[in-house]
């Protein structure tokens, strides 16, 4: 079984910075692997090591039936071009809040097996690659939004049936903390 439990808004992990991957090794694939299931499992766009309590840098996608992953990634973008339009995040399910983003974003990285790699991507690509980048610098998109939508946001948060904030999840200690912190 490699389909893991998503960490949820509150916790820590998902706020914490994750540390560059230096080891392409046979973690790093397994850790891939169940990044990828436990995205297509629960049906989302993309998903980001600390997602799953691994503070490594890390993403997998799925958009537009490309399945992939990077490592590493490093953004840029092209051009000034906006998006808005619904995200979500499966560390916060079931909320969906307009969100602007860039339009076009060249994501630089490396595969699994340290190769140098570049995502090109446009709309809903570009989209994935910014928020699943920010998850690995401990930002979620609640705080991309503007006042009004994040006190929205909040409001649907604390009204969800899984936020307790009285209660934290507890962070575990990641299996893959042998090239983390
Ligand atoms: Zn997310």
């Amino acid at each position: 079984m490699t389909v893991q439990p998503i960490r949820l808004f509150g916790d820590p992990v998902l706020r914490t910075p994750a540390d560059p991957v230096v080891d392409f090794d046979k973690e790093l694939r397994t850790l891939v692997r169940d990044l990828v299931e436990t995205m297509q499992d629960e049906g989302g766009a993309g998903l980001a090591a600390p997602q799953l309590g691994v503070g490594l840098r890390v993403f997998t996608f799925d958009v537009d039936d490309v399945v992939g992953h990077i490592v590493n990634p490093v953004l840029s973008f092209p051009d000034d071009e906006e998006q808005d339009g619904a995200e979500g995040c499966l560390s916060i399910p079931g909320i969906y809040i307009d969100t602007k983003r860039r339009q076009n974003v060249v994501a630089a990285g490396f595969n699994e097996h340290g190769d140098p790699i570049q995502i090109v991507g446009t709309g809903l690509m570009a989209r994935c690659a910014q928020h699943e980048t920010d998850h690995l610098d401990g930002v979620l998109f609640v705080d991309r939004l503007d006042a009004d939508r994040r006190k929205q946001a909040m409001k649907e948060i604390r009204a969800a049936e899984w936020y307790n904030p009285d209660a934290p999840p507890v962070v575990k200690a990641s299996p893959h903390g042998l090239f983390g912190r």
